[in-house]
C-alpha cells in the first residue's frame, strides 16, 4: 500500500514511522523542505493547495490522508482519490460553529454558544451566553490562539479586537473539573474502536500532559465517550482516527472541539497501547484489521514545548521515552514528546514531575 499525507509536521513523521513497520509506503507533502517527516522519509516540498505538488504526491498513491485540519477541503475533493478522512470531516471540523452544531446533532451536549459577526452579535451573543464567556475565532485557531475570555460586558469591544475582527463564536466559559479526550479509530465498514479516556493539562493554552488511562475512569464515563465517539463518527461515515476533546463537570461530558487525524493526546499509545493511534490510522485507512487500543499500565506524556531538553537526563528516568521531531526551538513550540510508564498511579506522577524537571519551556 502507498499513502500519501498532505502535511508533513510531528504527526506526519509520526505516521511514515509507523508506515515502515507496516510496510506501507508513505510520502508527504509540506511547504518546507526540512519537515519533520521529509527527515524520514520521501517527501514533496509545496503548498498544500499547488495543484502540481498535490498530483506528484498522490500519483500512485493507494489513499490520501492528512496530518492537520487546514488542509484546503476544495483541493482535497479535486484530487479526484480517495481521501479519508473523509472531506467532510475536515469541513466540520474547521469552523467551531460547524463543529458545535455536529455535536448537538448526535446528542454531544455543548457549552451554550452564539455565532458572532460584528460588534453587535457580540452583544446579543452576550445576552444569550451569559457571562463570564469565551469569544474564539470560527476558522484557523489552534493551541489556544485566537480566543479572549470575556469577563465583562463592556470589555466585549477589547475582545472583538483581540480576536482579529473575523467571524467568531461566542460560548459560555464552562467551570469544569476536568478537561478529558477520547481518541477513536473507525474503520470503513463502522467498526470502531477507543482509546481509554485520557486526562489533559494544558498551560497558555498548549497541552503539556496527559495522563492516560485518565485517572479515576469508570466504566460509566468511558462509556458515554465512546457512544458520543461513535455517533460522530457514525454521521461523517469516518475512516482512521479522530479525537474529540471534552470538559468533564460532574458526571457530564461537554463537547468542545474535534481534530479529524492522529491527536497530540493520543501519542502516549506509541509506548503504552497495544497499538498506536498512528499504526491504527494507517490499519483504517489502508482497509487493515483494526489493532487492539488497551493500555499497557498506567501511562503520561509530556510535551517538549519551545527548548530541546538534556537528552541524557530525561532517558535517566525510569520508564521514559523520549521522541524529538527534529524542528528548530522556537517559543510555544511543540518539538517533541516524553512517554512515561509505571506500575502505580503515583510512581507516574513522581516520574511527570522529574521529566516537567528537566523541561525549559520557552
Ligand atoms: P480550544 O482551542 O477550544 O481547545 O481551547 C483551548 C483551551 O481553552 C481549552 O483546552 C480549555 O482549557 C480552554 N477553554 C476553551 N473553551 C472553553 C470554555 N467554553 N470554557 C472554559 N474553558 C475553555
Amino acid at each position: 500500500m502507498r499513502v500519501a499525507i498532505v502535511g508533513g509536521g510531528q504527526l506526519g513523521r509520526m505516521l511514515v514511522q509507523a508506515g515502515e513497520r507496516l510496510g506501507v509506503a508513505c510520502v508527504s507533502l509540506d511547504p518546507a523542505t526540512d519537515s519533520p517527516a521529509a527527515q524520514v522519509g520521501p517527501a514533496i516540498t509545496g503548498a498544500y493547495d499547488d495543484p502540481t505538488a498535490l498530483a506528484e504526491l498522490v500519483d500512485g498513491a493507494d489513499v490520501v490522508t492528512y496530518e492537520f485540519e487546514n488542509v484546503p477541503v476544495d483541493a482535497m475533493r479535486a484530487l479526484g482519490r480517495t481521501v479519508l478522512p473523509p472531506p467532510a470531516a475536515l469541513e466540520a471540523a474547521q469552523d467551531r460553529i460547524a463543529e458545535k452544531t455536529l455535536f448537538t446533532d448526535v446528542g454531544l451536549p455543548v457549552p451554550t454558544f452564539a455565532a458572532v459577526d460584528d460588534p453587535s452579535s457580540l452583544a446579543s451573543g452576550v445576552e444569550a451566553v451569559g457571562l463570564p464567556a469565551v469569544l474564539k475565532t470560527r476558522r484557523f485557531g489552534y493551541d489556544g490562539k485566537g480566543q479572549a475570555v470575556l469577563r465583562s460586558a463592556e470589555l466585549a469591544e477589547d475582545a472583538w479586537r483581540a480576536v482579529g475582527e473575523v467571524p467568531s463564536i461566542l460560548e459560555a466559559f464552562v467551570p469544569f473539573d476536568r478537561e478529558l479526550s477520547i481518541v477513536a479509530v473507525r474503520a470503513a465498514d463502522g467498526e470502531l474502536r477507543c482509546y481509554p479516556l485520557v486526562e489533559n493539562h494544558h498551560r497558555e493554552g498548549i497541552l503539556r500532559v496527559s495522563y492516560a488511562p485518565a485517572p479515576a475512569l469508570t466504566d460509566e464515563l468511558q462509556t458515554a465517550a465512546e457512544a458520543h465517539a461513535r455517533a460522530v463518527g457514525d454521521r461523517l461515515g469516518y475512516v482512521g482516527v479522530f479525537a474529540i476533546e471534552l470538559f468533564q463537570a460532574g458526571g457530564t461530558l461537554l463537547g468542545n472541539e474535534m481534530a479529524p487525524r492522529v491527536h497530540n493526546s493520543g501519542h502516549w499509545t506509541i509506548e503504552g497501547a497495544e497499538t498506536s493511534q498512528f499504526e491504527n490510522h494507517l490499519r483504517a485507512i489502508c482497509g487493515l484489521p483494526l489493532g487492539d487500543v488497551g493500555a499497557h499500565g498506567h501511562v503520561a506524556m509530556v510535551n517538549v514545548i519551545g527548548q530541546e531538553p538534556d537528552a541524557a537526563a530525561i532517558l535517566a528516568i525510569p520508564g521514559a521515552h523520549l521522541h524529538s521531531y527534529g524542528k528548530q526551538p522556537r517559543p510555544g513550540r511543540k518539538l517533541g514528546h516524553v512517554t512515561l510508564l509505571a506500575d502505580d498511579p503515583d510512581a507516574l506522577r513522581e516520574r511527570v514531575l522529574q521529566v516537567s524537571g528537566h523541561l525549559t519551556d520557552a
